[in-house]
């Protein structure tokens, strides 16, 4: 048989189901879905995704062989409906739309109402007996099909659509106000100078041979994959460009019929609170696009019930129909077409991370899905949301008070921003840069806005409902959004917003809260989210915060699945509590020279760096040391007993060094030292390459004495804590190891350190050496240096620096582009780069296991805190992440997505590596050298 392109759907049958995304794309895919339910859907076809590729390998024309399938399930579908395309008495119009396999709301093209021209529009008028109908439909086809396959539409920034411009001088030609004013003839006129307009900027013809008009859709359509705002959407969310769209030819329903007509968009459960009531939008007497489009600000679902009562109990079975098939929130399109119901679409609705969250655990409670699919449907970033901070209430209670309430619009994306108000998404993008916090604010967005509305803080429109584009594209970036607020009157050309008689500038300050839909005049504060003031500020009672709950049972589940321990880089108590809050198992990394800037001492350390004797080094070391040994106090009791690991010094000196004459001069007088001799000092410990320099393990080989003191802070720390009933488990770890006898050397002194300390103290206390394993030495002699380590702590900020060869301190100028240019897949600081880095770490798990098959495994670079490094940590049987305080719940959810999701062959290698690691653990440890 030959290869299939094509797929029938519709009349109770399908030829594809749900499951079939990557060859239909989600909405054929879906469709095929809901036909074969039984579910009212206009029947058509699907070209398939892989035509999309054949499509550009074949110079951007459709393989014969597909135009000849095409066309025989155009024929199947005018034999179902009884219409023919292009039939000058009873003409059959369809649709053509994109779908890719992951959905892009927005981005790709669309055309509606294909197959009209003169002759069939005629027809059509004859058949309904609706001129205004037909004129309205046909100068919306012209319109389309004139921006989309024919290339008429705005060219710069502030260029208004051709086609609305003549709208707009008809309409002042006609003395009225609104679209629904214009008469069949105006629309008749339209369609004419439409046409015309084409002709005169394009020089093409507009066509009308229906299937000269199909064709020149299809291809536009699959030509849009390619195009600006679908090529930053996948960029922006990972789509691979190789995916393809396919192309739906689909039979036209119309809402646009008359008042027992209409169309809408609705979400099974609220997008963006997560509740399980029906939530949507209609408008009566409209097609598709003006409900999304924002052009007609819609009605809410509920109302339907009075509007036609028939279909909207047909839609509440119909969403408890597709929850029960799909096990998921879902996003549909309807029309109903003179009190007929028709499904045009569904897919999994996008929605905020307060939705997404609750609606997951909602749906474990309901018994729809599992805890397991529930952790897997909830991203770990989408966390950050409920982190995210929400407005001072006295301050925003007092704006309102004193009057600076502007105006209130639709809670589109919840949480709180504050910026200044830029117009257009050019501007948003610029000012970002610059480091301002913008509003975007315009009359309504569009996929052209996707990247303004992405560095903006937060999205403000004058039109559009809840699933206008703003609202959705907003939902899902995670920005703060208030949508449809229709008091704003906005000038681009001015550059200027007025409400309730106050004209707000580009550079104004404006606070908008997407929970709410204010938008209030002015900055206000913001302060943490309702997770925050549980957990941290400790000042909302659990109780009475129901985000908290859920957030707290997603996390309970996730501590359920997930094989990695979760840990913290943190270097103050603070911290450290905070992140014991947020779940931390223990602290993966204290950076002890953190420490040094702290409070009183940044003094005696430059003293010490300074000193050009032991005996000078040791007065400022000995200044050092209770400041030291109170800071791990602080940690160890915050810890209680949970593994801390404590790094001795490593960064370049001349990161502590006072390089101004005022600092010098202080520091030369601390030390009754002459200015000059300082100066001198400082100068001498100038490197060319700090990184590269006297950091790491080499500074306390050099000065064996700053080891000691560390190591002695640490210790009698650790007594104090132990005399005190509390327990305490210190990890010393050395970093920058390359070669084993730089580890033994340090091991040596730590060691002799702790056994001097427990016996001046008089307690014992467990503790281990180990090392950061951070350059590629480190790593392909991992088997030697676990001779002496206990422990391995993947420094990966290093790690990804010497393996790659590029300075993390001056990579910004180049790593931008590289990812542009794809020559970097991600920015290799932020995701572990696995065929380098990751096949370093690899060979040093391996190595160092076989050495000393009971050795801990962590990482402690900043990729702890990154879902994907995560997941590659999990992969190659780490025993903790760690990762910065306000990562750990995002950490811990990821570790668990990571033991369930990695995939089958992920989890049998992670399994190997754990019994492996525990038969070679029952063999017994080999001794270590000296
Ligand atoms: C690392 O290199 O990954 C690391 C954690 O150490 P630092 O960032 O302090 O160099
Ligand atoms: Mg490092």
């Amino acid at each position: 048989m030959a290869h299939q392109y094509v797929y029938f759907f519709g009349a109770d049958r399908a030829e594809g189901n749900k499951n079939m995304k990557g060859i239909l794309g989600g909405k054929g895919a879906n469709l095929a879905e809901m036909a074969g339910l039984g579910l009212p859907v206009p029947p058509g076809f699907t070209i398939s995704t892989e035509v999309c590729d054949l499509f550009y390998k074949n110079r951007k024309r459709i393989p014969q062989e597909v135009c000849k399938e095409a066309e025989k399930n155009l024929a199947k579908l005018e034999e179902v409906l009884g219409r023919k395309l292009g039939d000058t008495k009873d003409p059959l119009l369809v649709s053509i739309r994109s779908g890719a396999r992951a959905s892009m709301p927005g981005m790709m093209d669309t055309i509606l109402n294909l197959g009209l021209n003169e002759k069939t529009a005629a027809a059509l008028v004859a058949k309904t007996g609706n001129p205004r109908f037909v004129y309205d439909s046909f100068r919306r086809f012209v319109q389309m099909y004139g921006d989309v396959v024919l290339g008429l539409r705005p060219v710069k920034k502030d260029d208004v659509d051709p086609f609305e411009a003549i709208i707009e001088e008809k309409k002042r030609e006609r003395g009225i106000q609104r679209d629904t004013d214009l008469t069949a003839d105006d629309l008749r006129d339209l369609v004419a100078r439409f046409k015309a307009a084409i002709k005169k900027q394009t020089g093409h013809d507009f066509p009308e041979d229906p299937m000269k008009q199909l064709w020149g859709a299809v291809g536009a359509v699959f030509d849009s994959w390619m195009n600006d705002r679908a090529i930053s959407y996948r960029k922006l969310y990972d789509i691979p460009e190789t995916w393809g769209t396919a192309v739906n030819v689909q039979a036209m329903v119309f809402g646009n019929m008359g008042d027992d007509s209409g169309t809408g968009v609705a979400f099974t459960r609220d997008a963006a609170t997560g509740e399980n009531v029906f939530y949507g939008e209609y408008l009566m007497n409209a097609q598709g696009e003006d409900v999304v489009a924002g052009i007609r600000t819609p009605l809410p679902i509920v109302n339907l019930k009075k509007d036609d009562a028939k279909s909207y109990a047909q839609l509440e079975r119909i969403r408890h129909i597709l929850e029960k098939r799909f096990t998921d929130m879902m996003d549909i399109e309807f029309t109903i077409q003179q009190g007929r119901l028709f499904m045009l679409q569904c897919r999994v609705g996008k929605r905020t991370a307060f939705a997404a969250i609750k609606i997951a655990v909602d749906m474990v409670d309901e018994k729809l899905i599992s805890e397991k699919e529930a952790l897997g449907r909830i991203e770990p970033d989408q966390l950050n949301q409920l982190l995210r901070p929400i407005f001072d209430h006295a301050e925003k209670d007092a704006a309102i008070k004193g009057g600076r309430l502007l105006a209130r619009g639709l809670n589109a994306g919840p949480g709180a921003a504050t910026g200044r108000i830029v117009f257009n998404s050019v501007d948003a993008e610029a000012w970002a840069k610059r480091g301002e916090k913008v509003i975007l604010t315009r009359i309504e967005t569009s996929p052209e806005d996707i990247k303004g509305m992405n560095a903006a803080e937060g999205i403000l429109t004058a039109r559009g409902g809840m699933t206008s584009h703003a609202a959705l594209v907003a939902r899902q970036m995670g920005k703060v959004c208030v949508a449809g607020c229709g008091e704003l009157i906005m000038d681009y050309g001015r550059r200027t917003m007025t409400a309730k008689g106050r004209t707000l500038r580009e550079g104004d300050w404006i606070s908008i809260d997407g929970t709410t839909g204010q938008v209030i005049e002015g900055k206000i504060h913001t302060k943490p989210s309702e997770v925050l003031q549980v957990l941290i500020e400790k000042t909302l009672d659990p109780a009475k915060a129901p985000v908290y709950q859920t957030f707290a049972k997603v996390m309970k589940w996730a501590d359920k699945y997930r094989t990695l321990k979760i840990r913290t880089n943190a270097d103050q108590p603070d911290q450290s509590a905070n992140a014991v809050a947020f779940g931390a198992e223990g602290i993966g990394l204290c950076r002890t020279e953190h420490m040094f800037f702290g409070e009183g001492k940044i003094g005696p350390m430059r003293e010490m760096i300074l000193a050009d004797t032991l005996e000078q080094r040791k007065v400022a070391l000995a200044k050092l040391l209770p400041l030291q040994r109170k800071d791990f106090e602080g940690i160890f009791e915050v810890m209680a007993g949970r593994p801390v690991t404590i790094r001795t010094i490593d960064p370049p000196l001349h990161e502590f060094l006072p390089h101004e004459e005022r600092e010098q001069r202080h520091v030369a007088s601390e030390m009754g030292i002459s200015y000059e001799k300082v100066k001198e000092r400082v100068e001498s410990l100038h490197e060319f390459n700090p990184m590269l320099g006297l950091r790491g393990c080499r500074l306390g080989i050099i000065y064996p004495e700053i080891t000691e003191t560390q190591a002695r802070a640490i210790f009698e720390a650790a007594a104090a804590i132990r005399k005190r009933g509390i327990g305490v488990e210190p990890e010393v770890m050395i970093p920058l190891v390359g070669h084993v006898r730089e580890l033994a050397h340090q091991e040596r002194i730590v060691r002799q350190t702790a056994e001097a300390v427990m016996k001046e103290q008089g307690v014992k206390f467990k503790y281990l050496v180990g090392t950061m394993i951070e350059i590629p030495r480190g790593a392909l002699t991992a088997d030697e240096i676990a001779e002496v380590a206990e422990f391995f702590s993947f420094g990966t900020n290093d790690l990804t620096q010497t393996t790659l060869g590029v300075s993390r301190d001056d990579a910004g100028r180049f790593l931008v582009p590289y990812v542009e240019k794809e020559i970097y897949a991600k920015d290799p600081f932020e995701v572990i780069d696995r065929d380098g880095v990751g096949q370093l770490m690899r060979i040093a798990v391996e190595k160092g296991q076989k050495t000393r098959p009971s050795i801990k495994l962590g990482i402690c670079g900043e990729h702890g805190g990154d879902p994907s490094s995560i997941e590659f940590c999990h992969m190659i049987g780490l025993n903790y992440v760690s990762c910065s305080p306000f990562r750990v719940p995002i950490a811990r959810l990821a570790a668990a997505r990571a033991a369930l999701l990695s995939g089958p062959k992920a989890e049998a290698n992670h399994k190997k590596a754990k019994k492996a690691r525990a038969a070679k653990n029952r063999s017994g440890l080999k001794k270590p050298v000296r």
